[in-house]
């Protein structure tokens, strides 16, 4: 039975800002700050299966591929990554690179990883706030200058890097060869819309990521059987005796907690382990409110019309590998 409002942990970056605002106003004097991890507080904390992030990118990141689970078993980590971004903003023209422009055969990709030109045949894509990318394990992707993001994964930090733009940092070209699918990114599944409330960014074996928009004073309860991640993005909210700002997350496990929404409404992401969505995670709890909302999710774990619909939609599971 756990709630708990994380604690964020800062980790400098050679790529990485000096301004984290209105993120985080936390001292950036000690050089570039390019990631904010969310934990669970107090050091005997258990392992979280995923790890939430925020990303703050002033020079782009290497290029980059990470395992899936047999092959990080195979050289004795615990278990693979498959990520998604959620763009949280971009100066114009700021884009990351997912897959690669065309198929390639293994002996192509050591050769372009080894000169140098992985840069040139990634695909890039330009990037607005708002936009979901999912990175299943064996995609080579890389983010550009310019972005703030959200990150949500499989916690791990299995990390094949391909190129690092003339910075020192060590490549790790025969795993990554082994592990990368040389060519195109794979098709990803859109976003689904659940309610006037929630909406389905991308669901896999790992993990769904859900946005939530909740109306200025409404009141919720937040149901959390498994790992749950809530990360304010806008607006604000009070859980229990808490106040949730944004760039700030709570995590619940085994419990449930009472949102209740400030005068300005709150905009959250919602994270926790897949394949399936959870249709009872947020249920409305004010009268006055729910009538304005005939649609709100009925708060049941047994898979409801709109979910199994929902996936059935999804002709393409992006959770295949
Ligand atoms: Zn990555």
């Amino acid at each position: 039975m756990t709630v708990e409002h994380a604690i964020v942990r800062t980790k400098p970056k050679p790529w990485g800002s000096l301004d984290l605002r209105p993120w985080s106003e936390t001292s950036t004097s000690d050089g570039p700050i390019g990631e904010l991890w969310f934990e669970r507080p107090g050091l005997a904390a258990p392992k979280t299966t995923l790890l939430l992030k925020m990303l703050f990118t002033t020079e782009p990141l290497s290029i980059q591929v990470h395992p899936d689970d047999a092959f990080a078993r195979s050289i004795g980590l615990a278990n693979g990554k498959t990520e998604a971004w959620y763009i949280v903003s971009a100066i114009p023209g700021a884009g990351v690179a997912v897959g690669l422009n065309h198929p390639r055969s293994a002996a192509e990709l050591r050769t372009a990883i080894t000169d140098g030109s992985i840069a040139d045949i990634v695909d890039w894509q330009p990037v607005h706030p708002g936009d979901v990318i999912l990175i299943p394990a064996g995609t080579i992707h890389a983010i550009g200058a310019g972005i703030v993001l959200v990150e949500i994964q499989q916690h791990s930090d299995a990390t094949f890097r391909l190129f690092d733009y003339g910075r020192a940092r060590e490549l790790h070209i025969d795993h990554a060869v082994a592990v990368a699918t040389a060519g195109p990114r794979q098709i990803q599944s859109p976003s689904e819309r659940l309610s006037g409330a929630r909406t389905v960014l991308t669901v896999n074996s790992y993990f769904a990521l859900e946005q939530t928009d909740l109306a200025p004073g409404s009141v919720w309860m937040l149901d959390a059987p498994k790992e749950t991640w809530l990360l304010a993005i806008e607006g604000h909210a009070q859980l229990g005796s808490t106040r949730l700002a944004p760039g700030e997350a709570f995590f619940l496990e085994a419990d449930h907690a009472e949102i209740e929404v400030g005068a300005s409404g709150l905009k959250a992401l919602l994270a926790y382990p897949g394949p399936k969505i959870n249709p009872a995670a947020l249920t409305e709890r004010s009268a006055a409110s729910a009538s304005r909302a005939p649609h709100a999710f009925p708060g049941t774990l047994v898979p409801s019309p709109v979910e199994t619909a929902t996936l059935k939609q999804s002709e393409t599971p992006n959770w295949l590998p």
